[in-house]
């Protein structure tokens, strides 16, 4: 026995698209595998998954030998999804549920992946949940997420160009984030208006004595009022004006040219 075609299984199971719920399927099995690959090797290994709708993705990182735990919100897609869970043996557990309710971390007892054609709609909120927290390095050993090209392009820009913001120093000043391919929107079923790309994320180890809720705070307030100086824009931060001189960082300087690293040196001085 073979699993039926994914199309065959949308139309099986009346899986049509859910706009509501950022329901854009990816079908060319191909194409999935290389999203898959994005991770490296996958044999024994734990992947979390965040809707797998009619379970494309699903199936190739079942396919690549990992153990998936998948949580999705959208009744209708559980019968395709048991007959994939019966097909590759129980390798897959599906969780019927809204996504932001839940901590991957108490899913596992060891580390995992997590990998992810995001509904785009909450796809920023979950990225961020996963980024922010106290404990570093994370359980999640890497983020393998699909996200509009916009936001992607975001993710992995670098100080000085008009992308970095609060999401790039959020993704880097702990990690790596690269765009590992992008994705054309007639890829997708149905297609979305705009362009997408793979983000793949690894966490790095933290630099010391950095409080991320310091750092959350100084980049809020910096990239709040992007185009002034820092010196008026962290003016409501208590001790940021002497953390910036105490850095060496000139207080007419304006947020998207502070690189990361002096974005961190100011949050460990204001986190004493
Ligand atoms: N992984 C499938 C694929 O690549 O074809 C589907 C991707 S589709 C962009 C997003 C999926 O996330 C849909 O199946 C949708 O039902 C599901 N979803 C939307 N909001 C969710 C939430 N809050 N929690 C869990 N799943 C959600």
């Amino acid at each position: 026995m073979s699993l039926p075609p994914l199309r065959e299984v949308i139309a099986q199971h009346n899986l049509r698209a859910n706009k509501a719920l950022g329901q854009n399927f990816l079908l060319d099995e191909q194409l999935l595998d290389r999203i898959a690959a994005v991770i490296g090797d996958l044999s024994g290994k734990n992947v979390y998954e965040v809707g797998p709708g009619p379970g494309g993705l699903t199936r190739a990182l079942l396919r690549a030998g990992a153990n998936v735990i998948a949580v999705e919100k959208d009744k209708r897609c559980l019968p395709a999804l048991q007959e994939i869970s019966q097909y590759f043996d129980g390798r897959l557990k599906i969780i019927e549920e809204d996504a932001l309710k839940i901590d991957p971390a108490t899913l596992f007892d060891g580390p995992f992946h997590i990998a992810s054609n995001l509904p785009y709609n909450i796809g920023s909120a979950l990225a961020v949940n996963w980024l922010s927290g106290q404990n570093w390095p994370p359980k999640w050993q890497s983020l393998t997420l699909m996200f509009q090209r916009e936001v992607a392009d975001r993710i992995v820009a670098p100080h000085g160009s008009k992308e970095y913001g609060r999401l790039s120093i959020l993704a880097q000043w702990r990690a790596e984030a690269k765009i590992a391919m992008p994705v054309h929107r007639s890829a997708f079923t149905p297609p979305p208006k705009i362009m997408s790309a793979i983000v793949h994320i690894t966490p790095k180890n933290a630099p010391d004595g950095v409080n991320p809720y310091k750092l959350e705070e100084i980049t809020a307030a910096a990239f709040g009022q992007r185009r002034k100086m820092l010196r008026q824009s962290l003016k409501s931060v208590a001790g940021a004006l002497d953390a910036m001189e105490a850095a060496g960082i000139p207080s007419d300087r304006r947020a998207e040219t502070i690189s990361v690293q002096e974005f961190t040196k100011l949050a460990k001085i204001l986190s004493k």
